[in-house]
Parts: C-alpha cells; structure tokens; sequence
C-alpha cells in the first residue's frame, strides 16, 4: 500500500520514482530494427553524397512555435521561462551550427488536453488542432502528461507520412525554473535530440549496433541521477557516455553531444527535414529518398515495382 501510495504521488509530480528518488523517463518510442535499418541506409546513402554538408558547420536556424496547455494557472509556464528554453536550447546546440529562434507562443486552458499520455487521443486532438507547418517549424507542447513522462519526441522518419504528429511534448515543470531534479531545460535539449534523429546512448545495451553513434560509448542500461564517473556496463572500450543529453541524468549533469551525433543529426535533418533549411543550402543537396520508400513508419514501399533501394529524386 505504501509503494502504490508513493507512486501516486510520483505521477502527480510527473517524475517516475525508482529507489526513493526522481529520475527521468522518456516517452520517445524504440522504432524497431527494420525501421532503424532503413533509416539507417538512408543516412548512409545520404552521407555518401552530402558529405560536405555533414562535416560543414552550415547554420541551420529552426523556428519554435510553443503551444502552452494547461489548466488555468497549472502549467501556465511564463513567457520568460519559454525565453529561457529557447536560450538553453541555443547553448546546446549553437556551437554545432543549429541555431533556435521563438516564432510563437499559444496558451491554450483546455483542462480535456492537459493530462495527454502518449499516444493518446487528447494527444491527437491537441496536435491536430494546434500544429503549425511541421515541415518548416519545430512545434513544442507542453503539458502535464498522465504516465510521468518528462516529454517524448517524434523522429524525422516520421514527418513525410504523419506531419500532424510532428514535434516534441515537454512537462511543463521541465522548462527551466520549474521542478528539481529536472528545472534547467535539459529535457527540451533531450527531446530536440530525438527530434533530430538521435537515439538515447543506451540503445540496445552492449548489443550492435548501439545508438549507431561511433564515438559514444556501449551503454547497457540508462544512467539515472548523478552516475559515479567511472560507470562502465559494457565490455566494449570507453566509460559511459553519462554526460550526453541523450542519457537519463539529472540536468545538472547532462551536458554534452558528441561530434558523431552532431553529424547524425546533419545527415537526418539533410534527409528527412530538409525543409528546415535554407533554398541555398536545399539546392545542393542531393536527395537520396522517394516519397515511398521513407524510413522509420514500418510501411513498405508501394510504387517503384517493387524495386526498392535508395535512390537519387534529383
Ligand atoms: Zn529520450
């Protein structure tokens, strides 16, 4: 009685509980092997014929919309706390070339909203009604999420076939200002992470291909709180990478990308969200997917005779 009672109230404060403390929990789904293989080869291909692109620091400026749904005052999140997320994103991201700029801030009382899980009806509902322009726009919602997630994000394989879906939802405590152990901001990072097709540093444990990053360190499990330095779970080389925005530590611990997810995530945007940057920049890029042959939905392809493989569209 006493653990469900303290379970309770951890999901009131949105946080999971393991061992009497807070740790962080991400509702970003695993995308499943052949989802990954495709996207995989995509990058692969990508790289291939961009890999000027990939290795450059060329800017990329992505403009947030911020949709804010609460509850009357709960999850009101001020306008100054949204500035401050925006900032921390920037000093994350900025010095790798990616820069985030405010295009808008919504608040919406809709209490029925409010409580969205993941995957959820009132999820759809809210994304269907609020999203603004997917392809070109990063759209963020923060909410009070009823299975204590602290956010959970869409990958860039999966704008072309559900755009509405598109974006990152964020517990409205997260945003700095808000709850301790999770009040700098570090769980947008963490969620624009996903968004940008990077995968948590755990990914599949010791097993290969891990994350798919080369200079992150096997992980086999999540690093929770603040980790002893010397964690090591896998007999691969390198201590785990505890540090990166793609673990589970306390904000005040997490700090880092590493080069190789910076240059996964120029090779994800330049594949799947291309649209986000600027005609120049678009024209020099050479393609490498079709419509039909996207990645990362678990669709098959349809057209194309069956032909399948990656091709060139210009
Ligand atoms: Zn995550």
């Amino acid at each position: 009685m006493i653990a469900a009672a303290t379970a309770a109230t951890a999901a009131e404060q949105g946080f999971a509980e393991m061992g009497g403390k807070l740790v962080r929990r991400c509702g970003t789904p695993d995308l499943g092997l052949s989802a990954r293989k495709k996207i995989r080869m995509a990058l692969e291909i990508f790289r291939g014929k961009n890999a000027w692109f990939t290795e450059s620091q060329t800017p990329v400026d992505i403009p947030v919309h911020f949709h804010i749904i609460h509850d009357g005052a709960s999850g009101k999140v001020s306008k100054k706390r949204i500035e401050a997320q925006i900032r921390v994103l920037n000093n994350a991201y900025e010095p790798h070339g990616f820069t985030f700029t405010m295009a808008a801030v919504n608040y919406h009382d809709k209490p029925k909203w409010y409580e969205m899980g993941h995957g959820s009806a009132t999820e759809k509902a809210a994304k269907r009604t609020l999203r603004v322009e997917p392809k070109r726009n990063l759209n963020i919602y923060t909410a009070a999420p009823s299975d204590s997630l602290l956010g959970w994000a869409t990958f860039p394989s999966k704008l072309r076939k559900n755009p509405k879906m598109d974006g990152v939802v964020l517990l409205h405590s997260t945003l700095p200002g808000g709850k301790k152990p999770f009040d700098q901001g570090d769980t947008g990072i963490h969620e624009v992470g996903h968004w940008l097709g990077l995968y948590h540093t755990f990914q599949e444990g010791c097993e290969a291909l891990g994350d798919e990053i080369e200079d992150t360190p096997y992980e086999a499990t999540p690093a929770y709180g603040i980790p002893e330095p010397e964690r090591d779970t896998c007999p691969q080389p390198g201590l785990d990478p505890t540090k990166n925005f793609m673990d589970y530590g306390n904000d005040v611990h997490i700090d880092e990308f590493s080069t190789g997810q910076i240059r996964r995530i120029r090779d994800q945007v330049g594949t799947y969200r291309s649209d986000l940057l600027s005609k120049t920049v678009r024209k020099n890029i050479i393609q490498v997917i079709k419509d039909d042959d996207y990645g990362g939905g678990g669709a098959t392809g349809t057209g194309g005779g069956g032909k399948g493989g990656w091709q060139p569209i210009q």
